[in-house]
């Protein structure tokens, strides 16, 4: 397992867990509630999505295939945006989990903000009509093209990460004569993952400014001084998969300790502050998340704590939930193609997509649940892996499963919670056109994003 890079470290994916391989679950075919979006359920068997049978819309779209639950999606949405309003924070949903031009809409109707980080998630937003001054621009390196666009387009707030990009930004505006909000994207050594952080005074990573280096201070102290930029707050992320706020809690306590010397020093009051995003989500049963509605009292209560105590105002609080918004909505679909036995050992049961569809278990040692979607059965558990069809060992869907002995060719399989950072990072590894984005809700499904065909491949071969 150690090959796996890990975004808290290697010391979270270098033991094996105690339970390993795992036992087979009680019935195999079960769609726990915890990790198949709202109203998954079996009918004959297979499995049926937003009202859509599995085999439906395998026949409709092919496999693979990313089904969005738009009603789970949405209603995640508003159930962040009404957790937060009640204690007056607002919501950006992080874009870069998953982002096309009918996402970007829900999130509107819901009443949501969003976040992109590159000129291309800009353009999908804009291109939806998502109105500008309720986009946040994020990113470590922005090019000049991609903040000339968002202060033409009114971007509402720039996440400003480094002193080239004031340097970019201070130009662009003069230019312009325009004023871009920003707020100052700060490192606080608080890594958080799952239940653990790491609270550290150093900041060896490319994101932000480090408060320990004095760098932040010295940025904010600059656009303090700009003539053509308007600072209103400071960001803090501290990572992704969290199940607990202890993490929150201490790069809250630095933020408002920050805040209260900038006050003492230079007199000003900056009036936002973004905690981040990293939410966790359910990928199997044993993951336990927590629910908006408490992450949100829990943050709001943080921070009037810490700046009550540091004799500041309290800013406006705003929070950037991706992955906890559509990561439980998605399932991937895949055709069983072969099953080989390695006897004695395990059975891998190979699909038509693999690593180009869904990256994160190779990347992240990431787990998931997968489960037979055409048709269920009696036949015993077998112990599987999951793997696509790409040339490279490490193509691992799920790594320790259980199946039912009599999966064959032909057969659909269903991975769950795959709504995030699996079409945002699909690739074309192998040539392997990338997979339609299908929509499921109310018994019907429409095609948000089509299928790629070797036609798109080769259009952009010049020979
Ligand atoms: C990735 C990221 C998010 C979203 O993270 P999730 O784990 O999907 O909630 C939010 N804000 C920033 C700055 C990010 O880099």
């Amino acid at each position: 397992m150690s090959r796996y890079a890990h975004p808290a470290g290697p010391r979270h994916a270098d033991v094996l867990p105690e339970d390993h391989p795992p036992a087979p679950p009680e019935d195999l075919y079960a769609l726990d509630p915890r990790v198949w979006p709202g109203g998954a359920h079996r009918a004959d068997g297979e499995i049926v999505l937003g009202g859509v049978a599995a085999t439906e819309l395998a026949r409709e779209y092919g496999t693979p295939l990313f089904v969005l639950d738009e009603e789970d999606f949405r209603a995640r949405a508003r159930e962040f945006r009404e957790s937060f309003s009640a204690v007056g924070a607002d919501v950006y949903y992080a874009g870069k989990a998953l982002l096309t031009k009918a996402v970007a809409r829900w999130v509107q109707e819901e009443g949501l903000k969003l976040d992109v980080c590159s000129g291309g998630e800009l353009a999908v937003a804009l291109a939806a009509g998502f109105p500008a001054e309720d986009i946040g621009l994020h990113g470590n390196n922005k090019s000049e093209s991609e903040l000339a666009r968002a202060v033409d387009a009114g971007v509402g707030r720039i996440i400003v990460d480094s002193f080239d990009e004031i340097d970019r930004l201070e130009r662009i505006a003069a230019d312009r004569g325009a004023r871009p909000r920003v707020l100052v994207r700060v490192t606080t050594g608080v890594e958080a993952h799952t239940h653990e952080f790491v609270a550290t005074a150093h900041d060896d990573q490319k994101f932000g400014l480090a408060l320990s280096t004095g760098a932040a201070e010295r940025a904010v102290r600059r656009l303090l001084d700009s003539d053509h930029i308007d600072l209103v707050g400071l960001h803090s992320h501290i990572g992704s998969q969290i199940f607990d706020t202890a993490g929150f809690e201490v790069a809250a306590r630095r933020v408002a300790a920050f805040l209260a010397r900038i006050h003492a020093d230079t007199g000003a009051t900056l009036s936002e502050l973004d905690l981040g995003g990293g939410l966790g989500i359910a990928y199997t049963p044993a993951d336990t998340p927590l629910a908006a509605k408490d992450i949100a009292q829990s943050l709001s209560a943080i921070v009037a704590r810490e700046c009550e105590a540091g004799g500041l105002p309290v800013p406006r609080l705003s929070v950037e939930p991706g992955r906890a918004v559509a990561g439980p909505a998605g399932v991937t679909l895949y055709t069983v193609g072969t099953v080989k036995d390695v006897e004695g050992i395990r059975t891998y049961v190979s699909v038509d997509g693999g690593m180009s569809d869904n990256i994160r278990t190779a990347l992240y040692g990431a787990e998931y649940t997968c489960a037979p979607a055409s048709r269920a059965g009696s036949a015993e558990p077998m112990l599987s892996r999951l793997v696509g069809k790409h040339c490279e060992s490490g193509d691992i869907i799920v790594n320790d499963l259980h199946l039912p002995r009599d999966l064959r060719p032909g057969d659909l399989v269903a991975v769950a919670a795959t709504g995030a950072y699996c079409h945002s990072m699909a690739s074309n590894y192998n040539h392997l056109p990338r997979p339609a984005v299908v929509a499921v809700r109310g018994g019907s499904s429409r095609t948000l994003v089509r299928r790629e065909t070797e036609e798109d491949l080769l259009r952009l071969d010049r020979g």
